[in-house]
């Protein structure tokens, strides 16, 4: 029984607190059904907390978000709040977060369910089964590197400039969060860079093939170059179980990952920080998803991403390995049943809204807990 793990949720705009209410009522079934309880926290962020608060997250919700053992993040934006300074933008809820809690490693797994098989844009018979994570370091690379800036030169051009830019300790960090879900999965790890044309990358693969030499010699590590590893996805993606990456080519390689699978309204997210003196890892966790305001209040959106976040929390913050394929086999059961929201409508399949699709995980959970 897992008492006291102390959640914030934190759902946002627009769909965020529809497909949280859903989240909900699994987190009130696993109390009931399955004894597993926590201490949950519900606040502010985004353009909820600027109209109520007047700034995207309060430095009270940043230090809840500290002190709790996961967070469950919705979604924050909408077009109310385009016009704001770049400081007051919703997005700064989230940015926040990653900075203040060291969330450097980015986890988006690309899992096709069989019942989704026909969604991807890539032939069945090469999605069928597809069950990738991607590892991508956050808070530093070419986004964050200095050098940077626009400066005009002496003959009144300009230039643009960047610095990709790794410190061994940041590639090793990053490096010891995918060699460890490697182990929990496949035990393959592909290390992703540009080691041919960037001495960063160069870098990145030494220091990748030293941590997998000395601390994982169990863990079949590989390298591949980032421009490779881009048609490799596409061309034959099952032939990858873990990829670590920097920012920049995970950025790219996530999204183009995640549109194997064909549905945004289905994918969730991790964002995780160093492990502490005492053995506390931060720990976010968030469908890919925006906040959706062209179909905000309708009743329509897809609740499953929102609920596969927080399976993903179970798994990883919690270590509830068997909670958590509860409710993924409920979701592809639910799918399997033929329900679908209005994102990943197929032909034959009944459409139903976000609080039926939610009712019919509970049943489905119901169901596998007989
Ligand atoms: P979006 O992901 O919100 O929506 C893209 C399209 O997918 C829309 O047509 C939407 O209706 C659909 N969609 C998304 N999630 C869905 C779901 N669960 N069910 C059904 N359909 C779904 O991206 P966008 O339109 O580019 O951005 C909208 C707002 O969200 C912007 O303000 C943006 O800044 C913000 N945003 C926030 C986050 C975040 O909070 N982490 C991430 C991305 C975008």
């Amino acid at each position: 029984m897992a008492a006291n793990k102390k959640l914030l949720m934190l759902p946002g705009d627009g769909i965020g607190p529809e497909v949280m209410h859903e989240v909900r009522r699994v987190i009130d079934w696993m109390a009931r059904r399955r004894a597993v309880s926590f201490d949950i926290a519900e606040d502010l962020a985004g353009g909820a907390s600027i109209e109520a608060r007047g700034t995207p997250i309060t430095d009270g919700v940043i230090e809840a978000a500290q002190k709790a053992d996961a967070v469950l993040f919705g979604s924050v934006g909408g077009p109310q709040w385009d016009k704001l300074g770049f400081d007051m933008r919703p997005e700064i809820a989230i940015l926040r977060l990653r900075k203040e809690l060291g969330l450097f490693a980015n986890l988006r797994p690309a899992v096709v369910f069989d019942p989704m098989v026909n969604a991807s844009t890539l032939k069945p018979e090469v999605v069928r089964g597809l069950d990738i994570m991607i590892v991508r370091e956050t808070v530093g690379g070419v986004y964050f590197g200095e050098p940077r800036g626009i400066e005009t030169l002496s003959d009144g051009q300009q230039k643009g400039f960047n610095t990709d830019v790794y410190t061994t300790h940041e590639i090793e960090r990053v490096g010891r969060v995918a060699f460890e879900l490697a182990r929990k999965r496949g035990n393959k790890l592909c290390s992703v860079e540009k080691a041919n044309v960037m001495e960063c990358g160069l870098l990145w693969r030494q220091v990748m093939t030293k941590l997998g030499a000395a601390e994982y010699p169990d863990v079949e590590l590989s390298h591949m170059y980032a421009d490779n590893c881009a048609m490799q996805l596409v061309r034959n993606p099952r032939q990858f179980d873990v990829i670590v990456t920097g920012n920049l080519f995970g950025d790219l390689l996530s999204d183009l990952a995640s549109m194997l699978t064909g549905s945004l309204g289905m994918l969730p997210s991790a964002t995780l920080g160093d492990v502490d003196a005492f053995g506390k890892r931060n720990a976010l966790y968030e469908p890919i998803h925006g906040s959706a305001p062209d179909i905000a209040g309708k009743g329509i959106a897809n609740p499953i991403a929102q609920i596969l976040s927080f399976s993903m929390l179970l798994r990883y913050s919690f270590g509830l390995d068997e909670d958590a394929d509860l409710i993924e086999r409920a979701c592809t059961n639910v799918l399997a049943s033929g329900l679908r929201t209005a994102d990943i409508m197929a032909p034959d399949c009944a459409k139903v809204g976000t609080h039926v699709m939610g009712e019919a995980v509970i049943r489905e959970l119901d169901k596998q807990a007989a």
